[in-house]
């Protein structure tokens, strides 16, 4: 064998020595992917178990895995619990509590009926316009913690939209007559999958506003759309508006409008309007710009899920 051809040889033997060393390094690294991957899909499924006990790389990541998920657990669940605790101790607060103030604005009309200097009777007043206030946060708070603890519950059924929107108008005329407001609603036919009792609520926390935010001889109007998935209830005035900015926060418990203080409220119609929309599988959306007017968007699901 010539010079050239040993080194011929021995050059091929090295090129498939290194084509062989770089093709089983893929198919390991491949490999551990694999058993990596299947170790995540089972830690999020929740049914990660160790499969190798030795003193490999693979029994030590999984050993570490099984450590993380197992105090990721402990934490979640403590997370849990304490969540729990607090939602218990606001139901516990807001329900002591109605009773004093129930007695409160029942001793505030007492006074009221009696002979008394002025002085006093503005003092009285104050005192029966705080009570009052209390009285709609107490109830509110015991409305959304109750939802939230789940003591109670909503029940969507397979209904008409319309006489649940009727029912809430009757409610208001009274209100919206007082600031000359014409209130009105659009006949439908469509049906919904929603719980009437809790969308009468919801309604009726976006009615309030509509004519709260809505100053006199102005108009508040329902109409309903459906599409082929959700029915649209919007409720629409020709209000002051919000501005775009505050349309995220407007939702959130206790968020009251910067311009709108001067209003009688406490910021929880909203929350709880859009936690009686989530607990059917709906939601609420708002379009809206200051001087234009605000139109709520309630969307319910047509269909069972
Ligand atoms: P509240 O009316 O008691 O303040 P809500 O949760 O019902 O609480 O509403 C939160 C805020 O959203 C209000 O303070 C107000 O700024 C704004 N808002 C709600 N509805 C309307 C509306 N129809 N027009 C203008 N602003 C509104």
């Amino acid at each position: 064998m010539s010079m050239n051809q040993y080194v011929f040889l021995v050059c091929t033997c090295v090129i498939l020595i290194a084509i062989g060393i770089v093709l089983w390094y893929r198919q390991r690294t491949k490999r551990i992917l694999k058993s990596l991957d299947k170790m995540l899909d089972d830690a999020i499924c929740g049914e990660f178990k160790e499969s190798v006990f030795d003193e490999s790389l693979q029994s030590s990541v999984e050993a570490k895995l099984a450590d993380y998920l197992s105090a990721s657990l402990v934490s979640t669940h403590n997370l849990q619990e304490e969540k729990n605790k607090i939602k218990t101790l606001i139901a516990d607060i807001s329900h002591q509590t109605k009773t004093p103030i129930a007695n409160i604005l029942l001793y505030t009309q007492l006074l009221e009926e009696q002979e008394l200097p002025k002085e006093s009777r503005d003092c009285i007043e104050a005192l029966g316009a705080q009570a009052k206030k209390l009285h709609v946060l107490i109830d509110a708070l015991v409305k959304t913690s109750r939802l939230e603890t789940g003591i109670l519950s909503i029940h969507p059924i397979r209904t008409a939209i319309e006489p649940v929107l009727q029912d809430a108008v009757r409610q208001f005329t009274l209100k919206a007559a007082e600031k000359e407001i014409i209130l009105d609603v659009e006949e439908t036919k469509a049906l919904a999958v929603f719980d009437p009792k809790w969308t009468n609520e919801a309604i009726c926390n976006l009615l309030d506003n509509a004519i709260k935010y809505t100053p006199n001889g102005g108009a508040v109007s329902i109409k309903v759309i459906a599409y082929d998935m959700f029915c649209r209830i919007d409720v629409s005035d020709t209000g002051v508006g919000i501005e775009e900015r505050e349309h995220s926060k407007i939702f959130s418990r206790f968020y009251r409008g910067m311009e709108q203080q001067i209003q009688e409220g406490v910021g929880i119609g909203l929350y709880l309007t859009r936690q009686i929309a989530e607990g059917q599988g709906g939601y609420v959306k708002v379009s809206s710009k200051p001087g234009c007017g605000s139109v709520f968007s309630l969307f319910l699901p047509k269909d069972e899920r």
